[in-house]
Parts: structure tokens; sequence; C-alpha cells
């Protein structure tokens, strides 16, 4: 178990992408001579190493730049999002060392049992992998509590109040948390991927449904139960459509690629894609014009909106490959850019990008890795 100190010194490095001593002396605000006792602790422990030395500015001594040592952790992904649902190895810069697939089960006690059978095959070959593993993330579409323990709705699983962290931890004897897969997409983007230099971003994600999640000041804002963030079942529509969630009009009923799907069926396109939607929408098809604009002016709405409430420092919006180079990504961007405020207009960069076969099982271990790196987010 680390201490307060060095969890501080490893989320620092992992942020900056790498420190000198007496820039981590500063970020701790500590003397340089205390934090090289600990720094040498971690060193020897093998949770850090140095790297190049770097000529700072002026006629400063060259330093060394401290790095997180990528073999210096381990953790474990499980994306419960599809089937066969999804496992992976990684290390401490979030880089994939091994995968493997399970059969994904709606019966709490039987999901555990699989992903407890699939590790064997997860850890072979990788010795020094399982001896340094520090715990598992798992992942689902649903509404996860403060402790990122239970379970609390999963219209996609069915679940209501399912205590899964528990479960998976009983059967596979490791330290397990559950995260809302948008809120694990964002924690992800902070600790590995584009937002590691930012405190306050947004994450959208869009895919067969939608979610968000949001880092303030450099935590994850779960809200008091766990549910902050959730733009999906948000109402866009007064008297909309019915939604899975059992009320109506909600953003996920107008924008997410289940509803396009399903507006492209009720007007009997007879298509099977989004891309083929946005074929027939750049050869004049009124119809699927129609749908792509309503779809892309709702989601834009929406992130508007978080502008507007949150002001962050970038949006990311993360989406299956392809679906933002068409005619939805442009009726997004205008949205966003008509609906905001106009003195906020243009103030807030949004980048999208796509998602790929990893995404969301890195998404899930680093639930693990952020737990070890800084701590709860609720603590
Ligand atoms: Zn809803």
């Amino acid at each position: 178990m680390l201490s307060s100190l060095q969890r501080q010194i490893l989320g620092a490095i992992n942020s900056a992408a790498g420190l000198s001593r007496t820039e981590l002396a500063q970020v701790c605000g500590m003397s340089k001579a205390a934090i090289g006792g600990v720094v040498r602790e971690m060193i020897d422990a093998g949770y850090l190493h140095e790297s190049e030395t770097v000529n700072g500015p002026g006629q400063g001594r060259p330093s060394v730049r401290l790095m997180l040592r990528p073999e210096g952790a381990y953790f474990i992904g499980v994306s419960l999002l599809q089937t066969p649902a999804q496992m992976a190895l990684i290390n401490l810069q979030g880089e994939i060392i091994a995968r493997a697939g399970f059969t994904l089960s709606r019966e709490p006690e039987a999901l555990a049992q699989n992903i407890a059978h699939a590790l064997p095959d997860l850890l072979e070959g990788h010795t020094d992998a399982a001896a340094r593993l520090i715990g598992m993330g798992v992942t689902l579409s649903g509404f996860i509590d403060e402790n990122q323990s239970t379970c609390v709705q999963s219209a996609l699983l069915g679940w209501r109040d399912v205590p899964l962290a528990s479960l998976v931890a009983a059967a596979t004897g490791l330290e397990v948390f559950i995260e809302n897969d948008a809120k694990a997409l964002a924690v992800s983007e902070k600790r590995f991927g584009q937002a590691r230099d930012l405190d306050t971003f947004t994450l959208v994600s869009h895919g067969a449904g939608i979610g968000s999640a949001h880092f303030i000041a450099g935590r994850l804002h779960r809200g008091l139960h766990g549910g902050a963030g959730e733009i999906a079942h948000c109402t866009l529509e007064l008297n909309g459509t019915p939604c899975r969630c059992g009320k109506r009009g909600c953003l996920d009923t107008i924008a997410s690629l289940n509803a396009i799907m399903e507006m492209a069926r009720e007007e009997n396109l007879g298509l099977s894609s989004l891309a083929e939607l946005e074929q027939l929408a750049s050869g004049g098809s009124a119809a699927a014009i129609r749908i792509l604009h309503r779809a892309g002016t709702a989601l834009g709405l929406a992130i508007a909106q978080l502008i507007q409430i949150l002001d962050p420092s970038l949006i990311l919006i993360a989406h299956q490959a392809g679906a933002f180079g068409g005619l939805l990504g442009t009726v997004v961007q205008q949205s966003i850019e008509t609906n905001v405020l106009p003195g906020f207009a243009g103030l807030t960069p949004v980048r999208t990008f796509p998602i790929d076969e990893d995404t969301w099982v890195r998404a899930a271990a680093s639930i693990a890795a952020h737990r070890f790196l800084d701590g709860p987010d609720n603590p």
C-alpha cells in the first residue's frame, strides 16, 4: 500500500509525463532533500526510473527526469459493453500487454465466475505482471454508486442494486472497482490519453448510447450518488419519444446510434449502418439529412449546455470509427456554436476521436490505475 505522499508523487509524474526532483519538490511543497529520500525508495521499489538528462533554462545544472516505470504496476480491465466481454492487462503507462475474451452473463454470480475463469488465460506468460498486479476495474453501461462498488441500475444488463465489485473480488481475490463506461473513458484520457495535463475537461461518448463525464479541478466529478454527468437521459424534447429509462424525449432517443438507426427504419430507408445513412444524405436524401440534422442538433445542444454549466477547457467526443466524418459531425459542431452563449462561442475546443477495440478495456483498467495513482475521487 502506498502512502499518500507516494501516491501524490506517482500522480504528479503521470500527469506531467515526467518531472525532475526539483519540479517534484515544488509540486509536493517539500524540500528537494526530503523528496529525494522518498524518490529513492520508490526507485528501489520499482515504481520510478530515471530518464534522460534535461538541461534547465539558462545556466542551470542538468537534471534527471523521473518517469513512471511501465513495469512498476499492472492492472486488469474488464469491459461488459460487448459480447463476448473483453478483458485486458495494462501496465503503469496504460499500454495493453495481453487480452482475453469471455462469455458475458447477465447473472452477476455467473459473470463473476466467468471473469475468474478467464484470468489464467490473460496472465499466461506474464508472471512478472501477475506478481505486480494491483487490481481490476470493470466498466459497464449503467449508473454506479459513489463507492464504485454497486451497479445501481443498468438497462443494458437488466440490473438493479447489484454489488458487482464484491462478487468479482470474492471470485478473483483481487481488489475490484466498477465504473460507468463514459466515466472510465474520461479517467483513461486523464491518466493515459489526451487530457493528462488538463484539470477540467468533459468527455462525451457517442455510440449505441450516449454518455458523458467531467473532470473538475483534477478530480472525476461523480456527484453525491455517483450519477453526475449523465446527459443521455436529459430531456431534449418535451413529451418526445418514450425512452428505455422510463422518461420521454431524452437525448438518447434522438441522437444515439440506436435512435438514429431506429429513425432510419421508421423512414423505410433500408440500410444497416450510419455510413450508409451518411451516404444517402450526401446523395441528397431529404429523410437521411433530416435524421442526421435532428440527431446532430440535439447532441450539439446538449454539449452547449455542458459548456455553459461547466466551462471546461476541452470537450472530447469519443465516437465509433467514421461516425463524425460526415453530416452528423458537422451539424454537432454547428449546433454547439449556435447554442452556446455568444460570449462563450468558440472558446472551448472540441476534439473528436474514434473508439477502437482497446478503448473500453483500457478505460476499465484505468479505473484501477487511477485509484492506485490518486486514491478515491470521493475520499
Ligand atoms: Zn432516458
